[in-house]
């Protein structure tokens, strides 16, 4: 059977002469149609003639999210309004919201790379699939929902939340695969334990989207929704990007698979924007090959991911980068060494006895070396004797990882402050 949305090349050249072609198209698309881009490119010098060969995308400049509100209310608009079908919008809270036009390609384009993604997951035409995530303005309902009747299964769009009518359309529609944010995810399964639904469910699947669902999170999740472990699966996307359905892990769950016939993927050190080592972490940085509406030329998502080298078991040629790691705009400089919270972050998270909150304070002393103290909570469980161990475990871990040295503080379970928000983590008081 061959689909519209399966990859249509074969090999590493194939997809390479593929994204040459689509690369010469966008910057020529963007530089005749959009006086944002066509000044932009006139700035450096650089004619849609001058790309010949993919390196050459590096002549090309940056866009960032700053030139997307500044061109508020269509930015990067490169058709006639009359050919723009229809808008979506990013659900940021602080500035103007990103909006983004699509062309009715673009939608065509988007349902493709989507339904390309439930097929990765292993879904069938047989499949019901409750969408759990919302319809509006942004983009994740109608990219779940779009997606599912390109693929051909049964979509049964519910948005988020109503716990008591997931539960039952879970129940009575039979439902097999479920498209919800982890969150979403997680308190479907506890209301599936809850009410004791596990043998009468036909749930054997759950996507998730927007954001990044944690191991144990995971592991929760499968265990009271006796869902498969294996079976759940993380959904990129951005609304830049089209929204949801970017790319997808697959059953072998190495790393997220990505659609590298619809986009280029740059991996580039956020500092110095040149390409990182293979398999180093850096900042996403996408161009699109096809995209009419407001197409994407090295667009800055500061994103922070790294390509995965391996190939997977699974013989796609779609290359690989694994989960989103972080934000480059919260990276920090401690002597000389970049800094990313969500290292901090995570290498705290394996070290026992160590609570879910902590600080990192930066401060430079009168003889101007910088010092990083980091301050952790010991975790509730955890006996007040064993802070020296844990001081001596992070120093440890910190020194092998980052290379540089910080001293530690452990407090009490509980003193540390919380937000629902975004917590401060952290402090720089070096300026
Ligand atoms: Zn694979």
């Amino acid at each position: 059977m061959t689909s519209t949305y399966m990859p249509r090349v074969r090999t590493r050249e194939e997809l390479e002469s593929l994204q040459l072609s689509g690369l010469q198209w966008t910057v020529s698309h963007a530089y005749n149609g959009s006086s944002f881009y066509r000044n932009r490119f006139n700035e450096v010098g650089v004619r849609p003639e001058d790309i010949k060969t993919l390196e050459d995308i590096r002549k090309l400049p940056f866009v960032t999210s700053k030139d997307l509100q500044e061109g508020y209310p269509f930015p990067l608009l490169s058709v006639p309004l009359e050919s723009v079908v229809r808008i979506h919008a990013s659900s940021g809270t602080t500035g103007k919201r990103k909006v983004l036009c699509y062309t009715a390609k673009d939608i065509d384009d988007w349902a493709n790379m989507f339904a390309r993604c439930y097929a990765f997951a292993g879904c069938a035409p047989a499949d019901r699939i409750q969408i759990a995530v919302g319809y509006g303005v942004w983009t994740a309902g109608v990219g779940f929902q779009n997606g599912c009747e390109r693929f051909g299964a049964m979509s049964i769009p519910v948005g988020p939340g109503n716990l008591d009518m997931q539960c039952q359309f879970l129940e009575d529609f039979q439902t097999t695969v479920t498209g919800s944010t982890a969150s979403m995810g997680l308190l479907l399964a506890e209301e599936i334990d809850r009410r004791g639904l596990r043998g009468r469910l036909a749930l054997n699947k759950m996507i998730f989207g927007s954001e990044r669902s944690s191991d144990a999170m995971r592991v929760r999740i499968s265990d009271l929704s006796g869902v498969e472990p294996d079976q759940l699966f993380d959904i990129a996307g951005l609304t830049e990007l089209y929204g949801p359905g970017t790319g997808i892990d697959c059953r072998y769950h190495k790393g997220i698979h990505y659609w590298a016939d619809y986009y280029i993927l740059e991996i580039l050190n956020p500092d110095t924007l040149h390409p990182v080592q293979p398999g180093e972490v850096g900042e996403m940085v996408v161009t699109t090959l096809m995209k009419e509406g407001a197409p994407l030329v090295r667009y800055r998502t500061r994103d922070l991911t790294r390509i995965i080298t391996e190939q997977c078991p699974c013989g796609s040629i779609m290359p690989m980068h694994d989960r989103i790691l972080g934000r480059s705009d919260d990276m920090f400089i401690f002597r000389a060494v970049n800094i990313y919270p969500s290292h901090i972050d995570q290498l705290l998270s394996n070290i026992t006895g160590v609570g879910s909150e902590y600080q990192i304070h930066l401060t430079r002393e009168a003889d101007g070396k910088d010092e990083m103290l980091i301050r952790v909570e010991r975790a509730i469980d955890c006996p007040i004797d064993d802070a020296g161990r844990i001081k001596k475990a992070i120093a440890d871990e910190i020194k092998k990882q980052t290379l540089v040295s910080c001293t530690v503080d452990v407090v009490e379970y509980g003193t540390l402050p919380r937000s629902e928000r975004k917590t401060k983590r952290v402090f720089d008081s070096r300026n």
